[in-house]
């Protein structure tokens, strides 16, 4: 397939060098980030677009991908399919897919999970909103660059599943580590809460998957100086996407409301910022409930 390429940073890059070297024909843009092997670069995000099939967008937020929407949509060929693959929030997504079906184009909302690594390997996992006939049509690079992609309704959906994974994620995260802290003062050995919480009812992919523990459990980010991984601000991002997807549908979530203020405290006003978002364990285990 001929394919435009836009915003190649650390997610980006690696999904278009996967795409060229299945075969696929990718011309690229980023206003900062070097091309990668293969990909052709364009001048403008328009340029990368025309003739495209499939335009693929990978952008840092809503505001952002609702500048190139406008700048790609109408420079694309009817029949096209425009596919965001960026984390945004639910009204920006939406409204990227409306002008591309108004301009007689497929959309697709398409945000992933498996971070760098997953982006690398080509095993990302694709949550999708958007027509079927779209779907069908971008099922093949979805296969190219991740292991799973699953259609999950209409436009925006795709989103709605990344940000109410994000929210337990946080959430569960947070749980499990303040629960390490409270263990650490109660003398309870780490490598047993572990051993028995991972195989009983308070299991979560925080604590089996993830643990937040350095030395327990699977090989984390924990055991690397919580180096990410998955960056506190990162998960930031996604909490306060779901906040602002709450708001806007009137949902109460008040776990996934501290969730977010605490990732903003340790990322905004302590040092969280570039450390794992499993590094909420040292943070609680030097905090005492009083003062
Ligand atoms: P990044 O900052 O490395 O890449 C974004 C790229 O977009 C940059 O290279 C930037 O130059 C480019 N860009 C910005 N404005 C542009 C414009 N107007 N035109 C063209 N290019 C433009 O970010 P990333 O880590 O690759 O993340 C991209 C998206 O994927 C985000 O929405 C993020 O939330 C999501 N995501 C990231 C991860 C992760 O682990 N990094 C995991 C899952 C989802």
């Amino acid at each position: 397939m001929k394919i435009g390429f836009i915003g190649l940073g650390n997610m980006g890059g690696p999904m278009a060098a996967n795409l060229v070297k299945a075969g696929h024909a990718v011309a690229g843009f980023d206003l900062a980030a070097p091309m990668p092997e293969g990909v052709a670069k364009a001048a403008t995000a328009a340029e990368a677009a025309q003739g495209a099939d499939v335009v693929i967008t990978m952008l840092p937020n809503g505001a952002i991908l609702r500048a190139v929407a406008d700048q790609v949509i109408p420079a694309m060929a009817a029949g096209a399919v425009f596919c965001d693959c960026s984390t945004v929030d639910v009204e920006s997504a939406r409204a990227a897919a409306a002008q591309a079906q108004a301009a007689g184009l497929g959309a697709l909302d398409a945000p992933v999970s498996g971070g760098v690594g997953g982006a690398s390997a080509g095993t990302l996992t694709f949550m999708v909103g958007g027509d079927a006939t779209a779907f069908d049509k971008v099922k093949p690079l979805f296969d190219v660059m991740g292991q799973k992609a699953v259609h999950c309704g209409q436009a925006g959906a795709g989103q709605a599943a990344k940000i109410c994974n994000n929210m337990i994620l946080g959430a569960t995260m947070i749980a499990t580590c303040e629960a390490f802290a409270l263990a650490d003062k109660l003398g309870l050995d780490r490598a047993r809460m572990f051993d028995v919480v991972s195989t009983s009812s308070g299991y979560s992919w925080s604590m089996n998957a993830y643990c937040p523990a350095p030395g327990v459990g699977p090989q984390s980010p924990a055991d690397n100086g919580y180096r990410p991984g998955f960056a506190a601000e990162l998960m930031l991002k996604d909490l306060r996407l779901s906040q602002q997807a709450a708001e806007a549908v009137d949902a109460d979530t008040p776990m996934g409301e501290l969730a977010a203020a605490l990732y903003a405290r340790f990322v905004e006003d302590e040092d969280g910022k570039g450390k794992d978002f499993s590094a909420m364990l040292p943070r609680f285990e030097a905090r005492h409930r009083k003062g």
